[in-house]
């Protein structure tokens, strides 16, 4: 959603003079927060006070801004948050370095300031613009199979479905293996890469016009199978397993194998009337949760 306060951008340099110089060019459009560090800089990340842009030098003292940068990509909460690379560098490899950690742009030092702020405006408007087109959507950006919101309707309106006919529903849960560290060793450019490609084998598991296969969120993926049992489910989610196995996308990191592997929950049950349909979720969720505490890569049954 838009909101009608200002943008928040969050400045990290270890110079007060820089942070104090982009502050004046900014503040008059933005709500200005700034770090002198990358650890204060993590620090800050509040879920209800996130910036909407960082702004982030390069080269600091402790932790340099790739570090930061790396570490604001791999957790959920501040993934999206564009990042734009200041730095006195202008080799073209540390630009390149920084698109690969998932920058949206890259200013040098001695910065225009018109320059910084075109950039600094383009990207809030087009992070506002992406917001506002995922709250309308019904389809997930990166994957291009159903989002959350759509999964949380469709679960609904198909267990409520079920509970008045009397029907088994069955729902798949799916998480992928050591993500964090296959974001850590590939890049989250690749890590991007691998979830279309896992989304995909998944999307074709499934034959019938009345299932879906939904990003649930980041790494986990929720397979809706009405008006079917569980014997029915249990063979679909071990065809996902296998089927994701069979694209041998290689993970040198993993524990669990040499490629991409995933963990697999199932439920299914005819709905009690007046239940919620948080409790298949919740069952779901409890056997993809034995299955990561199993041996990963495997499926398991939950009720
Ligand atoms: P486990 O086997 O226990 O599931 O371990 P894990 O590392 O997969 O689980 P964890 O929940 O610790 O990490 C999930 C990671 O998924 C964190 C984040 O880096 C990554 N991730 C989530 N969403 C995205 C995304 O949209 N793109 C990329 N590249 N990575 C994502
Ligand atoms: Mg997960
Ligand atoms: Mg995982």
């Amino acid at each position: 959603m838009q909101n009608k306060k200002r943008p928040r951008i969050l400045i990290v340099d270890d110079v007060p003079a820089n942070i104090k110089m982009l502050r004046e060019v900014l503040k008059s459009n933005y709500e200005i927060i700034f770090a002198t560090s990358g650890p204060d800089a993590i620090a800050l990340m509040e879920p209800k006070a996130l910036p909407d842009l960082i702004l982030l030098d390069i080269m600091m003292p402790d932790m340099d801004g790739y570090e930061v940068c790396r570490i604001l990509k791999s957790d959920d909460l501040t993934a999206k948050i564009p990042i734009i690379f200041i730095t006195s560098k202008d080799d073209e490899e540390d630009e390149i370095k920084g698109f690969e950690l998932g920058a949206v742009d890259y200013v040098t030092k001695p910065f225009s300031i018109p320059v910084v702020k075109a950039r600094v405006q383009t990207h809030v408007e087009l992070k506002q613009q992406r917001e506002i087109l995922e709250n309308l959507s019904s389809i997930d950006g990166l994957t291009g199979v159903p989002n959350r919101r759509n999964f949380d309707e469709f679960l609904d309106r198909n267990w409520h479905f079920c509970m008045r006919a009397g029907k088994a529903i069955s729902l798949i849960m799916i998480d992928i293996d050591h993500f964090k560290t296959y974001n850590d060793f590939y890049g989250h450019l690749e890590g991007d890469e691998c979830l279309k490609q896992v989304a995909a084998i998944l999307k074709s598991c499934i034959n019938r016009d009345t299932d879906i296969v939904a990003r649930y969120g980041g790494e986990e993926f929720g397979c809706v199978l009405p008006v079917t049992d569980l014997k029915g489910a249990l063979s679909i989610a071990e065809l996902m397993r296998k089927s994701v196995e069979a694209l041998a996308i290689p993970h040198a990191q993993s524990q669990t194998a040499g490629y991409v592997t995933i963990s697999v929950g199932v439920a299914s049950m005819v709905p009690m009337k007046d239940a919620p349909a948080q409790t298949i979720i919740k069952a779901a969720d409890n056997a993809l949760y034995a299955a990561k505490m199993s041996t990963r890569n495997c499926v398991k049954k939950g009720s």
